[in-house]
């Protein structure tokens, strides 16, 4: 079972997030476990303070490595499994992606480490941390929200967390596309019509037409994803079409 554990001077922002939607049914199920624990707690002192004035001067406060450290190392000792890897977020850290996550989700245990102010000290990293995660190049107030995003892309490609077997396998970026363009009722909405094909029954043209939207909104979305993914035949007669249904458009 997948355990995430938070280490945050916030529990109360990681604890309702954990209450909703596909996480919480997943920790009720007992196919994930998650959970905070407050950094404050392992603080010295009657005012338990977790964080201090930056050697050298400067702007801004550094969270104190002891208060960091005892935290990690109990989550660590808590682990249900030494397989448990421990993250720290930040934006200096490898960009998450839909990869990242999927090897993320190969491990028994995640333990996050968010930091607060300018950051933790540095020598909370050298030796307590596995992975330095960022996830996208702009800086947060902390990395409480980082490391939501870490426990839901991540939770939902755990077998048996999403209803579905294969739900998680056609989303964006599995694959190397965007996902098709979905539809549900009304079959007219504004005077939009759902296209014909996905009332139509036949399954092969339903799956061809989501291929088609899926191909054809990656180039006009994201043309990026293409550039290292090879197209097998059936995709390039799909392009080659579109291209020249385009053609027409334009020449007519
Ligand atoms: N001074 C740091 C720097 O320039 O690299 C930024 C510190 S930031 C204000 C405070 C905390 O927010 C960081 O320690 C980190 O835990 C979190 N954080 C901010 N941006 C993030 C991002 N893009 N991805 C993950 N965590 C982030």
């Amino acid at each position: 079972m997948m355990d995430f554990v938070v280490l945050t001077i916030f529990p109360e922002m990681i604890n309702p997030f954990l209450n909703h939607g596909i996480v919480r049914r997943a920790i009720e199920r007992e196919i994930i476990s998650a959970s905070s624990i407050d950094v404050r707690g392992f603080a010295e002192g009657r005012h338990k303070v977790t964080d201090d004035r930056p050697y050298g001067g400067g702007c801004g406060m550094v969270m104190k490595p002891e208060p960091l450290a005892g935290a990690v190392r109990a989550a660590k000792a808590n682990a249900p499994s030494a397989n448990a890897k421990t993250i720290y977020l930040t934006p200096q850290g490898r960009k998450f992606d839909q990869g990242i996550a999927r090897r993320l989700a190969q491990f028994d245990g995640l333990i996050m480490i968010c930091g607060r102010y300018e950051g933790v000290d540095e020598r909370v990293l050298d030796g307590l941390v596995d992975y330095e995660i960022s996830i996208g190049d702009y800086v947060l107030t902390g990395g409480e929200l980082a490391a939501m995003i870490v426990i839901d892309a991540v939770a939902r490609l755990i077998p048996g967390v999403l209803g579905g077997d294969d739900s998680a396998e056609k989303d964006s970026f599995e694959g190397g596309l965007l996902e098709h363009a979905h539809y549900t009722r009304p079959p007219v909405f504004e005077g939009e019509k759902v296209p014909e094909v996905l009332l139509s029954g036949n399954h092969g043209d339903i799956e061809k037409w989501r291929l088609e939207t899926s191909l054809i909104r990656t180039v006009l979305k994201r043309p990026d994803l293409l550039k290292d993914r090879k197209l097998n035949l059936q995709e390039k007669e799909i392009l080659k079409k579109w291209c020249i249904d385009i053609e027409k458009i334009i020449s007519a």
